[in-house]
């Protein structure tokens, strides 16, 4: 592995992260879900750390963007 494959090692595991904290935010006076409310894998602990989860975060991702979609409206 050389420097290039590292930093983006770095650089995936900095937007993996990043994306959590983003996704974890909503909802969150609830307490969060063990099992994804739409495809029923379980929730990883780390993020059900954060309240208010219902999804996973593939299911999380899908929604919001499906959520963006609606908001903009058909192409
Ligand atoms: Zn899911």
């Amino acid at each position: 592995m050389d420097d290039a494959d590292r930093a983006k090692g770095i650089a995936d595991q900095a937007d993996q992260d990043a994306l959590e904290d983003h996704l974890s935010r909503s909802n969150s006076n609830q307490p969060s879900r063990i099992h994804c409310i739409d495809c029923e894998e379980e929730i990883s602990p780390r993020r059900r750390e954060t309240k208010g989860v219902t999804r996973c975060i593939n299911c999380q991702r899908d929604f919001e963007q499906r959520q963006l979609l609606s908001n903009w409206g058909p192409p």
